[in-house]
């Protein structure tokens, strides 16, 4: 038996948290990736069925799934710019609000709404150092040109996304003030923008001055965000397997590729059927080309060298040390010193972003 495991009440215990934090500010539940790899369709029914009636997608699959799952009427907000005729027509049949990200896409949505005798109802990402999508902050004509001329679009809200909330104060604070200044400038010459929402999970828990109309929250959900909260959040996901072959091995002997371990004295294994191919030990980030970047890595990995940190997993609700290397689909746990037989219950950590070849199973 292998299953990754989600607590509903876990969840549910988060969802409220938030909600009570963001007091009046509605929340739109980020559901990208698979629902932050829970399962989208489950994340939006329990968002739904407590309070959360808003749902960002990065998908036109995403928007779907979730008219066809039942919220027929709930605001989906795509958070991604799209020019692609194909996909704006579609999104537009299941009245999803479009992200326009630049003066190109707007021309773009504007002629397919315009053809359909449509008005495409729109929030206008501004981009304010993410360098994804959005207008920059001194291109406020340009949008003014499209409150102008574009009649087919209807503006009703205008956001822009944090790139460093979860590190850097003085960075997101520089954000938030270009942010606000295309705000007050559209407002000011008398333009309606909407909606004006920039919180990520990260900046919504650091910087409640931020929250403005509405915040946007993916990992948080999962108390999955990578900041210090005194909100009391619940980690959502991990992975449960049994333990399924126990053997003795000799002093000397080795373990795993590589003979990365070696045994000082006879100890107790446990071969446990989850490895790297299942996410297991597999979060290591490889994109980062900052020197300092790449510094702070190989820091991390001098540190657990010497510490001699040890993988951990709970073998009957005690913690265990993995040996040696673990292995593509497997990984040999030391449990000489617990009571412990075929079929015992593993827990291992497991970022559910990373969850692979393992069924999602809601408890
Ligand atoms: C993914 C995403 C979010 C949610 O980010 P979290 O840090 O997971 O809360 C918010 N806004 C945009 C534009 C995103 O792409």
């Amino acid at each position: 038996m292998r299953a990754y495991i989600v607590e509903r009440d876990a969840l549910i215990h988060n969802i409220q948290t938030l909600r009570r934090f963001a007091g009046d500010i509605p929340i739109w539940g980020v559901l990208k990736g698979n629902g932050y790899g829970i399962g989208l369709l489950p994340l939006a029914r329990l968002l739904s069925e407590n309070g959360v009636e808003r749902f960002a997608v990065t998908e036109l699959k995403e928007a779907e799934q979730l008219r066809e799952g039942g919220f027929a009427d709930n605001p989906i907000l795509m958070l991604r710019s799209t020019a692609d005729p194909a996909e704006i027509n579609a999104l537009l049949d299941l009245h999803v609000i479009l992200t326009v990200g630049s003066y190109e896409t707007a021309v773009a949505i504007n002629a397919i709404a315009g053809s359909r005798a449509d008005i495409a109802e729109v929030h206008l990402a501004v981009d304010t150092g993410m360098g994804r999508y959005g207008f920059l902050p001194e291109e406020t004509d340009k949008i003014i040109s499209l409150y102008e001329y574009m009649k087919n679009l209807a503006v009703s809200g205008i956001y822009t996304h944090f790139h460093s909330a979860f590190c850097s104060s003085r960075a997101t604070k520089r954000q938030f003030a270009l942010f606000q200044s295309v705000v007050d400038k559209l407002q000011n010459a008398g333009y309606e923008t909407g909606m004006v929402h920039c919180c990520n999970s990260a900046a919504f828990l650091r910087f409640p001055q931020m929250h403005c109309d509405a915040v946007r929250l993916g990992s948080v959900l999962l108390g999955r965000v990578g900041v210090s909260t005194r909100l009391n959040l619940k980690r959502v996901g991990y992975a449960e397997a049994t333990v399924d072959e126990l053997r003795t091995i000799p002093k000397g002997h080795t373990v795993g590729y590589g003979a990365g371990w070696k045994a000082r004295e006879q100890t107790r294994i446990a071969v446990v059927e989850l490895g790297w191919y299942n996410g297991f030990a597999a979060e290591r980030q490889n994109d980062l080309y900052r020197v300092r970047d790449s510094l702070r890595g190989i820091l991390h990995h001098v540190k657990d060298i010497f510490l001699r940190r040890n993988l951990i997993v709970t073998v009957n609700g005690h913690k265990c040390r993995v040996l040696g290397h673990v292995g593509m689909v497997n990984m040999v746990v030391d449990v000489t010193d617990i009571d412990c037989s075929l079929g015992d219950k593993v827990v291992a950590q497991i970022n559910p972003l990373l969850v692979k070849g393992l069924k999602i199973q809601y408890r």
